[in-house]
Formats: structure tokens, sequence, C-alpha cells
């Protein structure tokens, strides 16, 4: 039986030829991540079990990113004991506000060059299926892994089944890769995709950026699904070049490509250019509707970054849709740059001039509203669209606020015009 992509790349860090569906393999890690949610207990763990060394300072990758900067006491401990933990450990990767290439973890892990094609990632938080954009098995863990696998450089793993998307075509002006994933968790459900991969294939993928598909696998666990992953081609090697120039010049990285055998549950075809501007109503990224199918709900805030849309594409997008323009009277904009190399380049290009023209607030990269941390808590009754990837009660604040998902368009038009909208409704 031929393997999906995902398959190849346990069988491989398993030491095995081949690998089956719910086998279960321990595998070696490429990279190992935390944050300052997830690493404090991890650390906790580690110390308890009296476990003494990393497994390879340079594969284990700590991210204070979700309350920082620091926005209460007992966030600035957890930070405080992550900072410890990694100077004790002479970690290579510790990026903290302050530390070059700082920045919100799955932004900024790809943008450091700690990811490549054919890698195995875990990190303790459920994001990290971002990096099957680069041909990567990524998936996320809990604290009890990352602590064990910190020391080892392994875990076990139930080899997963595969769902193919197949994609055709090429998406429409002001539709983005947002949509795409938005689409397809409308279709499949947030369980569609139970512990599968979510294996992207057909020639649609080549038109996706690589930001686009970064977002699409960003949200693979919104389906339920194990990882994403695209194929590896001509766009993520020149990411590669362009962001982990060592590795490719070392051709330190592997292609893996499906089995023409390959078994997949289903195949789901979609072509981009029948997606329209989607968005995502409260409470589950699967409660789709497409602009202008819905009556006129008002809004109060606007939140534009995070893991699944802050990277400098989104900001270079955001820009395109806010310039000339003004937030809506009563509606709070706040866009969050993913990572301090996109606040820079942003600044350097003017497009935060372009947004604080708009009258947007303009924030340091952090993980802040879309956990409901802080930078943007709602109140009850309160409305927010969000280029985030979850809209679960309470997700941004009081559980009587609302979280629309949406992709950058949409957010914009949004903002200007101060009820969900696309950007088809903007006056010209
Ligand atoms: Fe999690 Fe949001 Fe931070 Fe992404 S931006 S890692 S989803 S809290």
């Amino acid at each position: 039986m031929g393997m999906t992509m995902t398959q190849k790349i346990l069988a491989a860090h398993a030491g095995k030829v081949t690998v089956q569906p719910g086998e279960l393999i321990e595998a070696h890690l490429d990279l190992v991540l935390g944050n300052d949610v997830t690493t404090p207990p991890a650390i906790r763990i580690f110390e308890e079990a009296g476990l003494e060394t990393v497994f390879d300072p340079n594969k284990v990758v700590l991210v204070p990113d979700h309350f920082t900067p620091n926005k209460d006491i007992q966030s600035a401990e957890h930070c405080a004991k992550m900072r410890r933990f990694a100077k004790s450990h002479d970690l290579d990767h510790y990026y903290e506000q302050g530390e070059p290439g700082m920045g919100v973890e799955h932004v900024i892990l790809p943008e450091n060059g700690l990811v490549a094609p054919g890698d195995a990632i875990i990190g303790a938080d459920s994001h990290t299926c971002t990096y099957g954009a680069l041909g990567a098995f990524a998936t996320g863990v809990g604290s009890t892994d990352l602590a064990y696998a910190m020391a080892t450089g392994k875990t076990w793993f139930r080899v997963p089944d595969a769902i193919r998307v197949y994609l055709t075509g090429q998406l429409a002006e002001g539709v983005t890769g947002k949509d795409v994933v938005l689409h397809l968790i409308g279709q499949i459900g947030v369980d569609g995709a139970l512990y599968q991969s979510l294996e992207f294939a057909g020639p649609g993928t080549e038109v996706l950026s690589m930001a686009e598909r970064l977002t699409i696998c960003n949200m693979a666990i919104e389906a339920g699904a194990k990882n994403g992953i695209f194929p590896v081609d001509a766009k993520t090697v020149d990411y590669l070049k362009q962001y982990a120039p060592q590795r490719y010049a070392e051709q330190n990285y592997t292609i893996h490509q499906a089995d023409e055998d390959a078994v997949y549950r289903q195949t789901i075809t979609i072509d981009l250019a029948q997606l329209r501007q989607t968005v995502a109503f409260p409470h589950l990224p699967e409660n789709t509707r497409e602009t202008g199918t819905f009556e006129a709900i008002p809004i109060d805030q606007v939140v534009i970054g995070s893991c699944t849309n802050g990277r400098l594409e989104d900001m270079r997008l955001a820009a395109r849709w806010l310039k000339g323009r003004t937030v809506a009277k009563g509606v709070r904009l706040i866009i969050l740059p993913g990572s301090q190399r996109v606040y820079r380049q942003a600044l350097e290009e003017g497009l935060l001039a372009v947004f604080a023209d708009a009258n947007a607030v303009i924030s340091a990269p952090t993980c802040g509203p879309c956990l409901g941390g802080h930078m943007g808590i709602l109140a009850a009754g309160e409305r927010c669209v969000a280029t985030t990837n979850r809209n679960f009660v309470g997700r941004m604040g009081h559980p009587k606020s609302e979280v629309y998902l949406a992709g950058i368009p949409v957010a914009c038009a949004s903002a200007v015009l101060g009820r969900v909208a696309g950007t088809d409704e903007l006056p010209d």
C-alpha cells in the first residue's frame, strides 16, 4: 500500500520503510516548541521527573508570546521561569521581547529558518500544524509530551489516515487562503478530519502563496486534523532560500511526495475560482457563510493579526484595503504584526502609516486578543471580526461576546463599514 506525505515523513523519522494508519510509532523530532502557557508546566514535569538536560539546545524552541509583553504578575513569573530554563540549558532559540527574531511562535519559526520540508515537529500549542505549509509534519501536543520530548528528542504517534483536498483553479480578487480554509471547515465541520492528515494536492496548491498555505495549515486543527500539509514546490524552495538560507545551501531538507497509490479516506475537490469571501459566525469555525448572504451585523472591534494572518503579506493586504479609508465611528481596529520582522518591514514599507491614518491601533507582536489574553478583550454583547482562527464562546473575552472569523479583506471592509461586510460593499 502506498503512503501519503505525512506517512512517509513519519516512517523516515521512525527509522521504518513503511508505516500503516493506526500503527503506533516512536519518532525522532527535528524541533520541539513551547510557549508561555504550556512551557511552565512542562518545566515542572521535566524537573520533577529528574530530567537534567535537553536533547539538543538547538532544537528546543521557547517562545513567550501569549501574555507578552507580560500582562500581569502571573505572566511575568511564567516568562521568568522560561527565561531561567532557556539560560540554564543554553537554548539557542529563546524568543522573548527584546530578542532578535521575536514574535508569535507560528509566525517566527518559519521566518527564522527553523522549519524545512520533511521535518517532524511537535509544539505544545495546537496550531503547530501551521508548518505543514512547508511540507513538514507538525502537530500539537500537551505539556507532558513537551517535557519528555525536550529531554529525549522523541515522541510517539499513532499514524494518521488522510483526507486529500484537491485544489483546482485560481482565487478571485479579494478572496484569500483564509476563505479556502473557512470554506473547507464549513464543508466538513470542526470534527470532519478528526485525527487525520489534511493533505493538499492539485494544481490549485501552486497558485497559493506561502503565507496562504501557512494560514490554511494553521487552521487544519479547526477541522480536528492531526496535521495539514502542502506539497513542496518552487514557491516552498524559494521561501526556504529566503528564510533558511543555510539549510537551503546545505540541501538539508527532504521532499516527500505522496505515492500514486496512497490511500485516502476521501478526496474533497475545491475549485478555488468558485470560492467567495467567507465568514465563520459564532461560535464555531464551521458556521460559515459567504459575505452578502446575511443581514447587517453591527460590530464593535476588528482584530487583524495572529499566527493565522499576521504575516507581511497580510499587512500588505490590509494596507491595500485600508489605504485612503478610515475606521467607522464606534469601531476599534487593532492591528498586530506577527513578528518584529513583520513590524519592521511594515514600518519601512509605509504600511503602519496607512494603518495609523485609518485610525487603527498598532500593537507589538503578541497573541494578545486572539485568546482573550489582553490588548483587546471584548465586553458582554460586543462583536468582533477577527483574522484569528477560533471563535468559541468567550474566546476573545466575555462569554456573551461574539467573534466572526474572516480573512484580511473582509476584516478591513468590516472595520470601515462598521458591520460584517465583504469588500464589494466598500465605496470606491
Ligand atoms: Fe494561539 Fe492565537 Fe497565539 Fe496563534 S495567535 S498561537 S492561535 S493564541
